[in-house]
């Protein structure tokens, strides 16, 4: 029999040719392969039997880095040929294959660097079509070396010559080169003169490291800083220099063995670290791990990611220590990748640059995820996931829509079809510069995708830079998407679950339909729509901003409404400014109503004594959770008021921890209480809503879902009554994950019209 078949998905620049070809040639079929504007097809020629073989093997043998969505097949009529051949590509046609993932160094990589017969013995830059730059190096599509940063680079004899051969794990592998063609590394002091060149560099470069000072590392998708994680000075030295006080740095280690010297690693976190994705998975940290304080001072978990280019292979082995590998930017700017910038930018920072001619064409962060119930969490999705698309389910799209995303954490989300294409971390929309990375990302991801935005789905929050950018696009159907909606509608879409349920978002802040600041939201939810079934009490914000950056002023409001005023620690630290706030959230003044979970949690921390100001977001709510005693199994409880809309007394969660503190209180119990108090308030509220609606399935999102103390609490609750729980997996519970669900919102409302 003879038939044709035809596979989509990421299945170009991946092997998949030369991988059809020898399975064809092992099974004795006949027939041909190539690449089309649509993926691969493939007329292939033999008995039946061993076509259904070729079918199987197919999917289960496809290379590393293939994404096969869809495999169709069609019969044609036998015409005895013999052999089997790929054929030439052909030219034009509509863009549909997709650009893959950059991918670590797989393993054939790895022993042709170690071995010293290999042409490419020690070559920091060797690669294949299984691994190597990808997304970071794409100019334009189709994905052809001349498109991408290594057109400089003309490949030599030897390595053009296995580009053209069928039989070679580089046939058709865009950034393939080698020593003498491709590109070289270099070592510059801090003023950017060249100290070093092959075969020096590796060295000289470990001796910055080992002797205690900062090197700014070139990597995939932007420059690192890198320190001896080992080394209390260079990591303190450091958090001076790059003016990041407290946020954890994550650690580099050579393999899974060093990664189990610093933290506690399951089969489920192994695997995450050893993907070809090389996340920064963050791992419950050892007692005896080897890592100076001020690496991840107060935290009980590491993060920790394993080397995913040669060169960082290279560096670790001469190194011989966890390193300390962090974004490449001074506080909140975005993470440079043009070797100018890094110069100017990290030249106060960095005592000398390891740096390469290679170009970097798109930024992209190293991405974060955690293991949940034995799956995924993906907290920062961008390298090595991007520019994958995630299917989604339901009907395909009736228009292709963009969805802006939110203001942190942003990242945009093209849909066409059945696909969403969610953009790398573009950072926190507040300044000039990531401004500028949105705009150029959202050409460079139409283009990329040839996708056309018809429809533009936005967040409410008209200060919001990516909502200003939609409402000046020309020609585009605006949809406006209430920003807790977002967050459930992208872990539906996370979930592939698009039936009505009960969406619990919890976050720090969002755009409510009634002027006032949303985050501690339980919405009666589909796609298309939702009502707000329940919320947490407003209470005032003193100071609007203010009072995000100081936690102790939530408490002032807190405590205020829980008629709990004075004699405690929280007043005593902050008597200066007390009654002014105070009488500020009193009157109303710049102090906005909110019901945001994020400020609960604040303030809890404020009158716990845990932090009254934060010097990164979401601090006061992480060292809470750390603080929490882990084997306290009981919660405070709170009021509800049941009318049309269940409204959740925090105040009275803040009034339990006042009284178990006055009490004596162990501080690790009452902030374990306080959180298995909220997981309670959830769970009721969820009993009233399904009595109510009989919806029995929960979907749980919002930034404050990162707490894994609450969140596994809440989950055990929900579960326990009989619900079904939709956590998030593939994109973040926070507004990193926002744009997803605006496009699900979007392509809902689209459909229904
Ligand atoms: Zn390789
Ligand atoms: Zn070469
Ligand atoms: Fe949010």
């Amino acid at each position: 029999m003879r038939i044709l078949v035809r596979v989509e998905g990421v299945v170009q620049g991946v092997g998949f040719r030369p991988f059809v070809y020898s399975l064809a040639i092992r099974l004795g079929l006949a027939g041909h392969v190539g690449n089309d504007s649509a993926g691969v097809f493939i007329e292939i020629e033999g008995p039946a039997p061993v076509v259904g073989e070729f079918l199987g093997l197919l999917e289960a043998e496809a290379p590393p880095l293939a994404r096969i969505e869809r495999v169709t097949t069609s019969t044609l009529t036998d015409n005895g040929s013999a052999g089997f051949f790929i054929a030439p590509s052909e030219p034009g046609g509509r863009r549909q294959a997709l650009v893959s993932a950059d991918s670590a160094t797989c393993a054939d990589c790895l022993a042709e660097l170690a071995d010293p017969g290999d042409r490419r013995f020690g070559y920091p830059f060797i690669n294949c079509t299984n691994c190597g730059p990808r997304f970071t190096i794409v100019r334009d599509v189709p994905y052809d070396r001349p498109l991408t940063t290594m057109a400089e680079f003309a490949m030599c004899a030897a390595c053009k010559a296995e580009y053209e051969d069928p039989a070679d794990r580089r046939f058709h592998a865009q950034p393939v080169c080698c020593t003498e063609c491709g590109p070289a590394l270099r070592l510059l002091d801090a003023a950017g003169t060249s100290v070093d060149g092959a075969p020096g560099v590796l060295p000289a470069a470990a001796r910055v490291l080992t002797s205690g000072q900062v090197l700014a590392v070139k990597g995939l998708g932007g420059y690192h800083l890198a320190v001896d994680a080992g080394s209390a000075a260079a990591a303190a030295l450091l958090r001076a220099r790059k003016h990041r006080e407290d946020k954890p740095f994550a650690v580099m280690v050579p393999d899974v063995t060093a990664a189990r010297e610093l933290c506690a690693v399951t089969a489920v976190a192994e695997s995450l670290l050893v993907s070809g994705r090389r996340p920064i998975v963050l791992l419950p940290r050892l007692a005896s791990a080897p890592v100076a304080e001020p690496v991840a001072p107060g935290t009980r978990d590491l993060g920790v990611l394993l080397p995913y280019t040669p060169l960082h292979h290279l560096l670790l082995r001469a190194t011989g220590r966890p390193i300390v590998l962090t974004s490449g930017n001074v506080s909140d700017e975005p993470i440079c990748y043009s070797d100018a910038d890094a110069l100017e930018r990290l030249g106060g920072i960095a005592d000398a640059f390891l740096v390469h001619d290679r170009a970097i064409h798109m930024r992209t962060d190293d991405s974060v995820v955690r293991a949940f119930r034995g799956r995924e969490m993906v907290l920062r999705r961008s390298r090595g996931y991007v520019p994958e698309p995630l299917r989604l389910g339901g009907a395909p799209l009736r228009r292709p829509v963009l969805g802006c995303g939110a203001e942190l954490k942003n990242t945009f989300c093209l849909g066409k079809d059945s696909r969403a294409f969610m953009s790398h971390h573009v950072g926190d929309l507040e300044n000039y510069e990531t401004y500028q990375s949105f705009t150029a990302g959202v050409e460079h991801f139409q283009r990329l995708f040839d996708i056309v935005p018809e429809v533009v789905a936005h967040d409410l929050h008209p200060e919001y830079l990516s909502t200003k950018y939609a409402l000046e696009l020309p020609d585009v159907s605006l949809v406006g998407v209430q920003h807790h909606h977002a967050h459930i509608a992208s872990c539906m879409a996370d979930n592939s679950f698009d039936g009505p349920l009960i969406g619990v978002a919890f976050d720090g802040t969002g755009y409510g339909l009634d002027g006032t600041i949303w985050g501690g939201e339980f919405l009666l939810a589909d796609l298309a729509s939702f009502t707000r079934a329940g919320y947490l009490d407003p209470v005032p914000m003193p100071g609007g901003a203010a009072a995000i950056r100081q936690p102790w002023r939530m408490a002032a409001a807190y405590l205020d409404r829980a008629g709990l005023a004075e004699n405690l620690d929280v007043i005593r630290r902050n008597a200066a400014s007390w009654d002014a706030v105070l009488a500020m959230a009193r009157k109303g003044l710049n102090s906005p109503l909110t019901s945001s979970a994020g400020r609960l949690f604040d303030a809890v921390a404020a009158v716990l004594g845990v932090r009254d100001e934060i010097r990164y977001e979401g601090q006061a709510a992480v060292e809470l959770e750390q603080l929490a005693d882990r084997a306290v199994l009981d919660g405070y409880s709170c009021a509800m008021s049941e009318g049309d809309e269940v409204r959740v007394s925090g105040s009275d969660l803040v009034a339990a921890v006042v009284r178990d503190m006055s009490g004596g209180g162990y501080r690790p119990v009452v902030a374990a209480r306080f959180h298995n108090g909220v997981a309670n308030a959830i769970a009721r509220v969820c009993a009233v809503l399904r009595a109510r609606t009989g919806r029995d399935v929960v979907a749980l999102s919002g930034g404050v879902f990162q707490n894994l103390l609450l969140l596994s609490r809440t989950v055990a609750l929900l579960e326990a009554q009989g619900f079904r729980v939709l956590v998030h997996s593939r994109v973040p519970p926070n507004d990193g994950g926002i744009s997803l669900g605006q496009v699900a919102v979007a392509a809902a409302r689209d459909r229904d019209q």
